[in-house]
C-alpha cells in the first residue's frame, strides 16, 4: 500500500453548523486528495493537500472525449462518536470496473480504501452528525494527456473530494413520482451504461428536464433497443414488490450495479421474501398495477438510500401504486439499512468499515 502525503491547511473553513442548510454537493470540505497515474510509474505520489483547483492543459483529453469515472459512498458519525464506511470495498471493485471499461488504469483496492479512509479522518469535523446527514465521498479519475486523438490517455489524476450532506428526507420518507421514458434511452448493452461515468449521465439530460417540467422528480428507463424492458432510474436502481415476490431488473450490461440494490437484495432474502433479478417489461408492470398485484416500488441508491415510488408514468397513462404512500418492505430496508450504517442496527454482514 502507497504512504500517503498530509499538508494540512493553513487556512481552515469555516464548518456549517447543525443549523445550516446542506445542500447536496454545494460544500466542498478542507482537503482533497491527489493520486498521479503514468506508465512509467504507475499511480504513484498520493497525497492529501489544500482543497484547491487543479489546473490542466485545455487539451487535455477529459474535456473532450469523456475519458472520467467516478464514484459516489458516504461517510457516517454514531452517536459514539465512530466514523463508519458503508461497504467501501464494492466501491473500489466497482470503480476498478468502470476503469477496465474505460480502458483506465486499474486502482488497487487497497490504495483506494485506504485514501477515502485517510481524507474522512483528515475532514472527520466535517462530517455531519444531524439524523439524516453524513460525508459525501467522491473519488474520481481524469485523463490528463494534452492530446486530441482518439486513444487512451497515458496520463491520469485520481481525485478524492468530500461534501457534507443534508438528511435526504428531513420530514421522514417521502414517495417520489417517476416518469416512464419513452423516446430517449440512456445506455445500451455493449455501451458504458454499466460503468459510472460521465457520459451516461449527460445522456440522461434532457429526459430528466422533460420530466421535471412535467412534475415528475426522476426518470425511468427502457432498455435501448427494444425500449420494452424496465433498467434503472436517473441514480438509482428500481425494486417492485409484484404478488409477494420483489423484483428488479438483471444487471444485465447497460445498468449500473448498485451497492445499496446489492445490500437491499441480500436483506429481502434474508427476511424470506423471494427475490427474481430477471426482465421486467413495461406491459408486465401496467397490467400489475392495473390488477393491483403491483403492491411496491422503491429505488435504492447512496443519496437516499431508499425512494418510494407513489405513481408512474408511461406515456398518457399514470398508475398509482398502491396508495401512494410508504410501502412496508420500503420502510424495513430504509430503516435497517440507514440502521447499519449509523451503527444502531447489529451489522451481521460486516458491511460498515471504520
Ligand atoms: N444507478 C445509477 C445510474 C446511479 O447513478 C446510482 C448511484 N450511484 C445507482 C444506480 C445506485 O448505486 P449505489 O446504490 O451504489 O449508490
Amino acid at each position: 500500500m502507497l504512504d500517503i502525503k498530509i499538508e494540512k491547511t493553513t487556512n481552515p473553513k469555516p464548518i456549517p453548523g447543525p443549523e445550516d442548510p446542506l445542500v447536496f454537493g454545494t460544500i466542498f470540505t478542507d482537503h482533497m486528495y491527489v493520486m498521479e497515474y503514468c506508465p512509467e510509474k504507475g499511480w504513484h505520489d498520493p497525497a492529501i493537500m489544500p482543497y484547491q483547483p487543479i489546473s490542466l492543459a485545455p487539451s487535455a483529453m477529459v474535456f473532450h472525449y469523456g475519458q472520467e469515472m467516478f464514484e459516489g459512498l458516504k461517510a457516517y458519525k454514531t452517536e459514539d462518536g465512530r466514523i463508519l464506511l458503508f461497504r467501501p470495498d464494492k466501491n473500489a471493485e466497482r470503480a476498478n470496473n468502470s476503469n477496465r471499461r474505460l480502458m483506465i488504469p486499474e486502482i488497487d483496492p487497497e490504495d483506494f480504501i485506504n485514501a477515502v479512509k485517510t481524507i474522512v479522518e483528515v475532514d472527520q469535523a466535517w462530517i455531519p452528525t444531524k439524523p439524516g446527514t453524513s460525508l459525501y465521498v467522491r473519488p474520481f479519475v481524469i485523463a490528463t494527456d494534452p492530446f486530441l486523438g482518439v486513444r487512451p490517455s497515458n496520463t491520469y489524476k485520481f481525485i478524492i473530494i468530500l461534501s457534507p450532506v443534508g438528511a435526504y428526507y428531513p420530514e421522514g420518507l417521502n414517495p417520489v413520482k417517476i416518469w416512464i421514458e419513452d423516446k430517449y434511452v440512456r445506455a445500451v448493452r455493449g455501451g458504458i451504461g454499466e460503468a459510472k461515468t460521465g457520459g451516461n449521465y449527460v445522456a440522461s439530460l434532457a429526459a430528466q428536464i422533460k420530466a421535471h417540467d412535467e412534475g415528475y422528480s426522476q426518470v425511468l428507463w427502457l432498455d435501448g433497443v427494444e425500449r420494452k424492458y424496465i433498467e434503472e432510474v436517473g441514480a438509482m436502481n428500481i425494486f417492485f414488490k409484484i404478488n409477494g415476490t420483489v423484483v428488479t431488473p438483471v444487471l444485465n450490461g447497460s445498468i449500473l450495479p448498485g451497492v445499496t440494490r446489492d445490500t437491499c437484495i441480500a436483506l429481502c432474502k434474508e427476511w424470506g421474501l423471494p427475490v427474481e433479478e430477471r426482465r421486467v417489461s413495461v406491459e408486465e408492470l401496467e397490467a400489475a398495477a392495473k390488477d393491483g398485484s403491483l403492491e411496491e416500488v422503491w429505488g435504492t441508491g447512496t443519496a437516499a438510500v431508499i425512494s418510494p415510488v407513489g405513481h408512474l408514468r408511461y406515456e398518457d397513462d399514470v398508475f398509482q401504486i398502491g396508495d401512494g404512500g410508504i410501502g412496508q418492505i420500503s420502510q424495513k430496508l430504509y430503516d435497517t439499512v440507514t440502521g447499519i450504517q449509523l451503527g444502531k442496527v447489529e451489522d451481521k454482514y460486516g458491511w460498515t468499515v471504520e
